[in-house]
């Protein structure tokens, strides 16, 4: 008994989506309806046909197992082997239909993975590092990354300009083959990926000599990516349809561009927070100063104020990293050391002096809280 493919009866691939299943019954069923056909017999039988694919097709359970079992597979219609359904309503204490199969099967392996159908093609990653100040403005940079692409000249279909694939004549061209087996619950027949096409259903008898019949090339491609100013370490930018080609008219996969930000010999980045320290000197820190200190986009004012202590942080609103994802910027936190001098000239020294008499230092060192410190740490208080 020969039984017509039911996707090749919609005229739909095997990875057809409802829509296009359904869109296609619809047409060939207005087409074939004994309405439109004067009771045409044969119209009348394709109408059978095409209602009885869009039945199975149309069910994903019973499309699933149709996928798998081709029309051995019984769905309620008579034919087939009988007590499929009880196999799956699990009455022989089975998991279901996958678990027999896998008990008697066993190692189908890539008989279940269907071939024929488009394949998007792999992602692609690219680490790219830039610097911090790239970061801060944001840059548009071309990079060149081998990759596969369609081959131009036999437009994926592997065959040399001027053929064409051929059907497969081992299974004519449903990329699987039937195996029958004889279990303790009876004959069952399985399909499984065709040897001769592994899957593909067509052959191709003169492969194209731009790619070797592999329907696609590795070339190196230049992008220009856009990098929005605000990028942090680990940014991922995706390229869409930047990947490898896809398989049998598939569409590309995506490239994914990394993002890696080389440290600064200045500024530290926390977020959209920049550090930076400067130093300055005693005389500064104890009478205070107005100074300028860098910042990613020029020089920024800084009043650090009389009797700053060493280690200050010092807030400059906005002049930091740019936000990613909305307006405005972090801020700039400056932390400020104190220098002392290793070397004094006399004139220092005396000077110095003057200052220590004048504020008591010279009467001793302030101990007190060190000791005290000490105390309660012995005292366990
Ligand atoms: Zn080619
Ligand atoms: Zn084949």
């Amino acid at each position: 008994m020969s039984k017509r493919d039911y996707y090749e009866v919609l005229g739909v691939d095997r990875s057809a989506g409802a829509d296009e299943i359904k869109k296609a019954y619809r047409q060939l069923a207005k087409k074939y309806h004994p309405d439109f056909n004067n009771g045409d017999a044969q119209a009348e039988k394709n109408f059978k046909e095409v209602k009885e694919a869009y039945d199975v097709l149309s069910d994903e359970q019973k499309r699933a197992h149709y996928d798998r079992f081709g029309h051995q597979a019984n769905f309620g219609g008579g034919g087939g082997f009988e007590g499929f359904g009880n196999f799956n309503g699990g009455g022989f204490g089975f998991g279901g239909i996958d678990d027999i199969f896998e008990q008697f099967f066993g190692g189908m392996g890539g008989g279940r993975r269907r071939h024929q159908g488009p394949e998007q093609g792999s992602h692609l990653r690219y680490d790219l590092e830039i610097t911090l100040e790239d970061a801060f403005s944001g840059l548009e940079k071309t990079i060149t990354i081998p990759r596969t692409e369609t081959c131009e000249d036999c437009q994926g279909s592997r065959a040399k300009p001027g053929t064409k694939p051929e059907t497969c004549s081992s299974c004519g061209g449903s990329g699987q083959q039937q195996v029958t087996r004889n279990t303790p619950f009876g004959r069952f027949v399985s399909s499984q990926v065709c040897v001769a096409c592994r899957g593909e259903g067509k052959t191709v008898k003169e492969p194209c000599p731009a790619c070797s019949g592999q329907g696609r090339v590795v070339k190196d491609k230049k992008f220009e990516i856009k990098i929005p100013p605000g990028v942090e370490e680990g940014t991922k930018l995706r390229v869409s349809g930047g990947g490898e080609a896809g398989l049998r008219g598939g569409p590309a996969g995506d490239l994914y561009v990394v993002l890696g930000i080389r440290s600064h010999k200045q500024f530290q980045r926390k977020g959209s927070d920049l550090y930076l320290d400067v130093s300055i000197g005693i005389g500064q820190a104890a009478l205070g100063v107005e100074m300028e200190v860098p910042t990613l986009d020029g020089n920024a004012p800084l009043r650090v104020p009389e009797g700053t202590q060493h280690g200050t942080v010092f807030r400059i609103k906005g002049r930091g990293m740019p936000h990613l994802h909305s307006s405005g910027k972090g801020d700039l936190k400056v932390r400020v050391g104190i220098k002392v001098p290793k070397r004094l000239n006399q004139k220092q020294k005396e000077l110095l002096h003057e200052y220590s008499k004048l504020s008591g230092e010279e009467a001793g060192v302030e101990s007190k809280n060190f000791f005290d410190h000490l105390k309660d740490a012995f005292s366990g208080g």
